[in-house]
C-alpha cells in the first residue's frame, strides 16, 4: 500500500475521524467496538481496495494496536504544540518503508510523492502511516493552530482544520454544529421570554 504525501486534505480527515471514534466522544458508545467497524471505517476512507483489504485480514490484537493508535493520535490532537506534532508524526510514519512515486489518477502521465508499506504491514499500520502523514502535512502546509477541540460545549471531540479559512469550529460539523445552533437557539429564545415576561411585570 502507498499513501500520497500531497493529499494531506484526505489523510489528515481520516486522523480526524479515527479520533472521533471513540466512547469519549460518543459518551459511552464506542464507534470502532469490533472487526466489522474496522471494516466499514477502512471501506468509508479508502482512495481504493488496499486499505479495507488490511482490515479485513485484521485479528483481534490488530484492532486494539488500532485502538491504542488512536489514543496516541488523540494525545497529538490535545499537544498541538510543533515540535510535538512533528516527533509525534515522525514516528506514526516509521513504519513507512520508503518513498517512492505512484501513477496520479487525476493526471494521466503525472506521479505523485507516495510512501510505501511492505508486504507484512497491518491496518494499524496503515492507520498510522496515513495519520502520521496527514499531521505532517497539515503542519508543513497550514501550521499548527489547525489542531484543535470541538467547540460544542457537550462535545469531547478533536479535528484537523483543513478548509481553506480555516474556520472550521467542530469535530463533526453536522452534527455538533446542529447542536450548538439548538442549544443558543433555545438560550435566545428563554432569554427573550424571559425579558418579555419581565417587561410584563
Ligand atoms: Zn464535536
Amino acid at each position: 500500500m502507498q499513501v500520497p504525501l500531497d493529499d494531506y486534505v484526505w489523510s489528515a480527515g481520516v486522523a480526524t475521524e479515527l479520533v472521533n471514534t471513540t466512547a469519549e466522544v460518543w459518551h459511552g458508545d464506542d464507534h470502532l467496538p469490533d472487526l466489522v467497524a474496522l471494516v466499514a471505517f477502512a471501506e468509508l476512507h479508502a482512495p481504493d481496495a488496499e486499505l479495507p483489504e488490511l482490515a479485513r485480514r485484521a485479528r483481534a490484537a490488530d484492532l486494539r494496536a488500532v485502538w491504542a493508535l488512536r489514543v496516541t493520535l488523540r494525545d497529538l490532537l490535545d499537544r498541538p504544540e510543533r515540535d510535538n506534532l512533528i516527533a509525534g508524526a515522525g514516528e506514526l510514519t516509521s513504519v513507512a518503508c520508503g518513498a517512492t512515486l505512484v501513477a496520479d489518477p487525476a493526471h494521466a502521465g503525472r506521479t505523485r510523492w507516495a510512501l510505501g508499506l511492505n508486504s507484512g504491514a497491518t491496518i494499524r499500520d496503515a492507520l498510522a502511516l496515513v495519520c502520521g502523514v496527514g499531521v505532517l502535512g497539515v503542519v508543513h502546509t497550514l501550521g499548527e493552530q489547525r489542531f484543535r477541540q470541538c467547540g460544542a460545549s457537550t462535545c469531547r471531540g478533536a479535528f484537523i482544520d483543513t478548509t481553506r479559512p480555516g474556520r472550521r469550529r467542530y469535530c463533526m460539523p453536522g452534527l455538533c454544529g446542529n447542536r450548538t445552533n439548538v442549544a443558543n437557539h433555545r438560550a435566545r429564545r428563554a432569554a427573550a421570554r424571559q425579558a418579555g415576561q419581565l417587561t410584563v411585570r
